[in-house]
């Protein structure tokens, strides 16, 4: 605060300051640069550890002489030659003694001494509009007034200073008229001046006493005030000093012991009698040293104004203007702090980046508790109305931009943590299948969702202010822990649908064998015979469609298995699984539907048949291949034969089981829809006749393996290659007799 002042060293402003400041010139106008020399005495620093006196007297009575004397002031002294009345005005200076051990005791700290001048010549009516204002300003502001007075005036009723005191008190009902909460007293210090010894000071006391006590009887007392007593405002104290010019010596050693006087005091709760020095507590005005010369400024304008002296407004005004004051100067350093903080968030905001900053709770909370404190220890001497209000509008100033930063910090550790989460997860995942598969979903995901959640609970927790209930962010964190759920949810979405692949998968390549099996066992045309000697029952062409339905549902089964026990150990919820095997059954079924379809492809089909044909008709009953003769009954066992493998192609057209004569209950395997198990895609679920009755396909349809068209067309080429064949066997038989 000083720093300036105290760099100028003893440059102009300390020489300026030499005689001290006038804070009154003689144009009644009010030195702007009081606090300046505040700050140069380094008095301003002081709060409430500081006093102000002043002095009053008439003119010429060794005044300023004596301050100078008291407190190593250098007020200007009539010269002893001239005897012209010095400049008048109110003078201030700091008491340049303060280190001074004078009789032992240390005078007090920061003392100001007050010198208003030229409070004399009563028959000029303009220097008591002026005498008048210089005691209202003095009284609204100093501990103590020192009332200068001759010896022998004392007793002189109708005096010059017995004018003054009446002015005094005057002023004084004219400030608690509208001051009545006051608890203030001042000290009227009566100092004898040229004292001789013969009249005890206790005699003259009793004088003064006396003649005071009339002159508060005298005057006129506002309405409310009438009964006040002269006690009620102030106390006395009483000093004699011997003659300056004719006792020198004594002169020193009585001001020296003066001098000890001005020290701190209080009542003995005893009897109510002064203990100590004279500046009592309750003397002070408690005016902030840093407000001090706002405040003389705002007293001194409504007194100079002729306006009623409110002192309790002025206060007030003072308490107003300082804390903004201090409030504007606390924020600094706070923006110091948080500003680079808030513009590094926005840049990051702009770029689409999420920045965390690290350490941002210690950095914040730091941040307040200095502005806040350092608020606190100024702006708290002020009006304690003001500085509540004012101290509400700095925290809520400071919170609102602490509540954004810390929002914007936990946004970007959502943000952030959601993608550390979903990354980790899939890491592990991909991890785990280049390590072979083995790997627990679930575990991975409770892993990585505690460790993410931990991250942002410490974050949240670092932010939180003990006793800020705006930085509680249990909330915040909640939603993060809901998001991180939801992820979740979708992480192993996609894990049950990279699980239904794999098993979609397993189940085609089962399918592909077992299926291409059942098939080419048409390919032998020995169906109802085989082979006795194993006991088994030989697979006849009629129950192709019961083979193929018991394999297709035993692979299912196995799949549907393995899918459930897999999907269990990641904690898929029972819906899920449903909705998972649901899926599968259908995806499988289209899966058989393809794999059927191949096998019934043309050139598959047809050479199949012609096995089938070519077997019950070249080989006999016990699997020996025929060696035609002429005589054998080529046509009879052409058409058997031929009639036989045609048989199977009404077979092979519909999927039927051999005892119902009806198509496998397609739809009761699938099984009812589960709720929630949606396409996710247009391509994904195909719809499947007879299960989706909407899509307008019949059960029949479905099982409709080989269209009608089709189906003659196979006829009509089988046909012509048995033709084929039994034309060659005929051939061969005549062929036989020739050779
Ligand atoms: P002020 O106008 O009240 O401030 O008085 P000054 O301090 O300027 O002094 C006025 C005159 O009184 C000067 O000429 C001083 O020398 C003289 N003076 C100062 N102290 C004393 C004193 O104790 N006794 C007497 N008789 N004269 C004094
Ligand atoms: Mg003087």
């Amino acid at each position: 605060m000083n720093g300036h002042f105290a760099a100028v060293g003893n440059g102009p402003s300390a020489q300026q300051y030499e005689h001290g400041i006038q804070v009154i010139d003689e144009d009644k106008s009010f030195n702007t640069h009081l606090n300046e020399y505040m700050i140069e005495t380094r008095v301003a620093e002081a709060g409430f550890n500081y006093h102000l006196i002043s002095v009053f007297g008439s003119q010429s009575t060794g005044k300023s002489t004596l301050l100078n004397a008291l407190f190593g002031t250098e007020f200007s002294v009539m010269s002893e030659s001239e005897r012209r009345q010095t400049t008048k005005g109110i003078w201030m200076s700091k008491n340049k003694k303060e280190g001074a051990n004078s009789g032992g005791s240390k005078m007090a700290e920061n003392i100001l001494v007050m010198d208003v001048e030229g409070t004399d010549g009563r028959e000029r009516g303009e220097d008591q509009d002026f005498e008048r204002k210089s005691a209202l300003f003095a009284l609204a502001t100093s501990e103590v007034l020192i009332v200068n007075i001759w010896e022998h005036q004392v007793g002189l009723y109708q005096g010059a200073n017995m004018g003054l005191l009446k002015t005094v008190f005057e002023v004084n009902l004219q400030i608690f008229l509208k001051d009545r909460q006051s608890q203030t007293r001042s000290l009227l210090f009566f100092v004898i001046r040229d004292h001789i010894g013969t009249t005890p000071l206790s005699n003259l006391r009793n004088t003064l006493v006396q003649d005071l006590t009339k002159i508060w009887s005298s005057i006129s007392k506002p309405q409310g005030l009438e009964n006040s007593k002269i006690d009620d405002y102030f106390d006395f104290a009483f000093a004699a000093l011997p003659h300056k010019i004719l006792q020198p010596e004594k002169f020193i050693t009585e001001v020296e012991r003066l001098g000890t006087r001005f020290t701190a005091g209080h009542r003995s709760t005893k009897d109510q009698e002064f203990v100590g020095g004279v500046f009592l507590p309750e003397y002070h005005r408690r005016i902030p040293a840093d407000g001090l010369s706002i405040y003389a400024e705002g007293v001194w304008d409504q007194i100079v104004n002729n306006k009623d002296l409110d002192l309790p407004t002025q206060q007030e005004l003072l308490a107003q203007f300082r804390c903004d004051e201090i409030l504007r100067e606390v924020l600094v350093p706070f923006d110091t702090v948080i500003a680079p903080l808030e513009e590094q968030q926005a840049e990051a905001t702009r770029s689409g980046k999420t920045s965390v900053l690290p350490d941002l709770g210690i950095t914040g909370a730091a941040a307040r508790e200095k502005c806040v404190k350092a608020f606190e220890t100024q702006a708290s001497r002020y009006h304690k109305g003001v500085y509540t209000v004012k101290r509400t509008e700095l925290e809520t100033k400071i919170d609102a931009r602490l509540k954004a930063l810390y929002q914007g910090q936990l946004s970007a550790a959502h943000k952030a943590g959601v993608m550390a989460f979903s990354d980790a997860v899939t890491h592990s995942v991909k991890a785990g299948q280049k390590a072979g598969g083995s790997y627990e979903f679930a575990e991975i995901v409770e892993k990585q969702k505690r460790k993410t959640l931990d991250i942002f609970k410490k974050e949240a927790q670092s932010l939180s202010i003990p006793g800020v209930a705006w930085s509680n962010f249990k909330p915040q964190y909640r939603l993060f822990e809901t998001e991180l759920n939801e992820v979740s949810a979708r992480l192993r979405k996609e894990e049950m649908r990279r699980l239904a692949i794999r098993v979609e998968r397993w189940v085609k390549s089962r399918l592909g064998d077992a299926i291409g099996l059942e098939f080419n066992k048409l390919g032998s045309g020995r169906g109802g015979t085989g082979a006795p000697e194993t006991g088994e029952k030989p697979p006849t062409e009629k129950d192709l469609w019961d083979r193929v339905w018991n394999a297709f549902i035993g692979i299912v089964k196995d799949a549907e298995t393995r899918f459930a026990d897999r999907a269990k150990s990641f904690d898929a919820t029972p819906d899920e699984v449903q909705i998972g095997l649901w899926r599968l059954r259908r995806k499988s079924w289209v899966a058989l539907r393809e794999r059927i379809d191949e096998e019934v492809m043309e050139s598959n089909i047809l050479m199949k048949l012609r096995e089938n044909f070519e077997d019950k008709f070249r080989y006999d009953e016990e699997g020996v291949p025929r060696i035609w003769r002429p005589t054998d009954d080529i046509e009879g066992i052409y058409t058997r034969a031929r009639e036989s493998t045609l048989g199977l192609i009404p077979l092979l057209s519909r999927f039927r089981l051999m005892e119902t004569y009806a198509p496998p209950d397609l739809p009761g395997f699938v099984g009812v829809q589960p709720t929630g198990a949606e396409a996710e895609d247009e391509e994904d679920l195909a719809p499947i006749g007879g299960v989706d009755e909407e899509e307008g396909k019949s059960l029949e349809e479905e099982m409709t393996v080989l269209s009608e068209s089709k189906r003659q067309d196979l006829v009509v080429r089988f046909k012509k290659m048995a033709d084929g064949v039994y034309v060659e066997a005929k051939r061969s038989a005549i062929g036989g007799i020739t050779q």
